[in-house]
């Protein structure tokens, strides 16, 4: 099955193309650009599946009619925040969208904040579009705490601060191999997965 992604990330084609090929799927993922690229879309709904469905729909006007288009959205949503930044997640600091600016806020922001209310947790919602208006949600949670200071070097965005539950190393020490098995992205993953298994028997 040919799944068209609604980003112009090369990386996180790469990324969800080894995840199907890890779990022995007959999954293709193939990337915007070969569609004609990913148009361009406000991200403004207010909530991750409206936001994936958003960026399918805008990559599915430009496939044949058969065709699947497969959206993500993401983001860390905290406790203390009532959920922030949740959908900004990616602009917290400001529009250019800096990985290390959004984390330095997040940590003086969450600088006087007691231990027991550090809870947080990751979203990810994978969303499929397909002929007919078919609409497919998968979602994968991963909750934790966030600790008071970044630590480790692997990973991206809020990987240093984020230790999840069961362990006591942050997503960054932890390393892509411990964190590709329980995050929010790799849990969402597993559903779509499940689905496409059902689908092909
Ligand atoms: P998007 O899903 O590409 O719109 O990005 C969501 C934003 O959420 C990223 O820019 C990060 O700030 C944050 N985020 C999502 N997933 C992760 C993760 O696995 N680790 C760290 N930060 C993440």
């Amino acid at each position: 099955m040919k799944l068209y992604l609604a980003s112009g990330n090369a990386h996180k084609a790469a990324e969800l193309q080894s995840l199907a090929t890890a779990g022995g799927l007959a999954v293709e993922i193939v990337s915007a650009r070969a569609a004609g690229g990913m148009p361009e879309v406000a991200e403004d709904t207010g909530t991750f599946v409206g936001n994936a469905r958003k960026k399918a729909l805008a990559l599915r006007t430009k496939l044949p009619a058969d065709a699947w288009a497969l959206a993500d959205d993401s983001g860390l949503c905290v406790d203390a925040l009532d959920g922030a930044p949740g959908v900004e997640s990616a602009y917290y600091a400001g529009p250019q969208g800096d990985g290390a600016a959004n984390l330095a806020k997040l940590v003086a922001v969450m600088r006087d904040v007691p231990e027991a209310a550090r809870g947080a947790q990751f979203v990810c919602v994978l969303l499929l579009r397909g002929p007919d208006d078919a609409e497919f949600i998968f979602e994968g949670k991963c909750a934790g705490r966030l600790q008071r200071e970044p630590r480790g070097g692997a990973g991206f965005g809020y990987d240093p601060l984020f230790v999840p539950d069961g362990h006591e190393l942050s997503f960054s020490e932890l390393g892509d191999a411990v964190k590709n098995g329980i995050s929010h992205r790799a849990r969402a993953w597993m559903r779509l997965a499940e689905w496409v298994k059902g689908r092909e028997r």
